[in-house]
């Protein structure tokens, strides 16, 4: 699916600012607010930091992209909109791990565990890596 249809499918116009954003994120997978602005100001200098807020929130809340928080405490959104894993690396890359075993394992290790009336509503391991020492 093509980008435009892509956002149109999300129930969103396929606005210019949409589209680039869209586009920065197919490109890098993983993406801080700080890179995508840095990005799109290249193509488009007048989009303003607020509205890219505003897209990247109608982008989460229509399940177009996700979003989680690195090690560092810095939010980073994902291309990828389903629930999976993630290798943070030495070099600040992001490998997707998608295991569903890995979160069926989690869920049947701490399904006791939960406070009374809830359930499970996202799964999210993150490993850090670093360099060997040599
Ligand atoms: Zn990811």
């Amino acid at each position: 699916m093509h980008i435009r249809e892509k956002i149109k499918a999300a129930g969103l116009k396929a606005t210019p600012q949409r589209r680039a954003i869209y586009e920065i994120m197919q490109d890098a997978c993983h993406c801080s607010i700080d890179e995508i602005i840095a990005r799109i100001k290249e193509e488009q200098p007048d989009v303003t930091v607020s509205t890219v807020y505003r897209i990247l929130d109608s982008f989460c809340e229509t399940g177009l992209l996700t979003k989680f928080v690195n090690a560092e405490g810095k939010t980073i959104f994902d291309i990828t909109p389903h629930e999976h894993h993630h290798i943070q690396t030495a070099d600040n890359e992001f490998i997707d791990i998608d295991d569903k075993q890995l979160s069926t394992l989690i869920k049947r290790r701490i399904i006791n565990k939960l406070p009374e009336g809830e359930e499970i509503d996202n799964i999210q391991i993150q490993v850090t890596t670093k360099v060997k020492p040599t």
